[in-house]
């Protein structure tokens, strides 16, 4: 295991090289700022805090627990149009994309995050991400992408509590990638990739990170990132909206757990891209979806050094030197769901 190797993802289809004798390298790269707890509770500069007017006019209302708004700076707009390119199709195509771009405040406390909000709190957000997930596919959108960027490092251009929600005309290449493995597997197989990789993994135990009622989190066989973590629903559930009451609770219960040991490992608020893959909204029976997120952090050896996909990354593959197993091992010993102060 100690020697370079290459994973496969199932998923993707894709393979990820690890090369666990490099974990030795001196570092002599960049070494980025930390990010510190706000003890900000209000900000009247945040356009997300309750009662502050955003950009072109509108005003945050004065929500208590969730609330949710169309994106006043869209990268999607629901109005047809856009460019089509029919008259070259090979080689400069181009299609209409429609779509919608929501905010979701999760709390509206400016200083806190999903590891310090309370589980029956982030319930209220697992709720309101099962009704956006509802209405958005009912709108007619194939596909309804639910995230979360959480720190400056991954571009969250505001500390405050948020999450997105992007829904569009097209299923985006990431998830059209899984649905394309997971109906071959249960095609193939007769049986689902995740509900058979969840099943291996809590027999072998090395991977697993915390384990509740509902859900298995495990640092994947093939992870890319260094503390990338998968959340698998133990039963076969192919979206949000088929959850029970006590998986939603189990859902949230799961989320402050992660979050938490991720800012425990390198005492900080750990930043991540967060989101959730389910079934697409295009109408179809999706009977190979299985329900999981995937937490992708940067964080590679501390509070401040990050990994970069550069280089042999961008041409060729993702590589990585701690071993999912390390990784793991880490996460494993750290606490869940309760801090150390910071
Ligand atoms: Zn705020
Ligand atoms: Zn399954
Ligand atoms: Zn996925």
């Amino acid at each position: 295991m100690q020697l370079p190797h290459r994973r496969f993802n199932p998923l993707r289809r894709e393979w990820v090289l690890v090369s666990p004798q490099r974990t030795q390298r001196p570092w002599q790269g960049e070494v980025g700022q930390s990010s510190g707890f706000s003890g900000v509770h209000y900000d009247p500069q945040c356009y997300l805090c309750p009662g502050n007017t955003r950009a072109g006019g509108r005003v945050t209302p004065k929500y208590e627990s969730v609330y949710v708004f169309d994106n006043d700076f869209a990268a999607l707009l629901p109005e047809g149009g856009g460019l089509e390119r029919g008259d070259a199709p090979e080689l400069l195509r181009a299609e209409r994309e429609r779509g919608r771009c929501r905010v979701l405040c999760f709390h509206p406390d400016h200083s806190l995050t999903l590891a310090r909000m309370q589980a029956p709190e982030i319930r209220k957000v697992v709720d309101a991400w099962t009704e956006e997930y509802r209405a958005l596919g009912a709108e007619g959108f194939r596909y309804v992408q639910i995230f979360e960027n959480r720190g400056a490092m991954m571009g969250a251009s505001n500390p405050h509590p948020h999450g997105q929600i992007w829904a569009t005309e097209h299923v985006p290449d990431e998830p059209r990638k899984e649905t394309e493995a997971l109906g071959e597997y249960r095609e193939r197989r007769g049986s689902c990739l995740l509900c058979d990789y969840q099943r291996l993994e809590a027999r072998e135990r090395v991977r697993v990170v915390e384990e509740n009622e509902g859900f298995l989190t495990i640092v994947p066989w093939w992870a890319v990132w260094p503390f990338e973590t998968l959340v698998i629903a133990k039963r076969h559930v192919r979206s949000f909206e088929e959850f029970g009451d006590a998986e939603r609770d189990a859902l949230a219960e799961m989320l402050k757990k992660v979050t938490t040991r991720y800012d425990n490992l390198f005492e900080t608020s750990f930043p991540y891209t967060m989101g959730f893959h389910q079934a697409p909204t295009d109408g179809g029976a999706h009977e190979e979806w299985h329900f999981h997120a995937h937490f992708y952090p940067p964080l590679l050896r501390s509070a401040t050094v990050r990994k970069y996909m550069v280089g042999f990354e961008l041409l060729g593959m993702p590589q990585r030197d701690i071993t999912p197993e390390t990784a793991a091992e880490r996460l494993q010993g750290v606490a869940g769901g309760h801090f150390l102060d910071l």
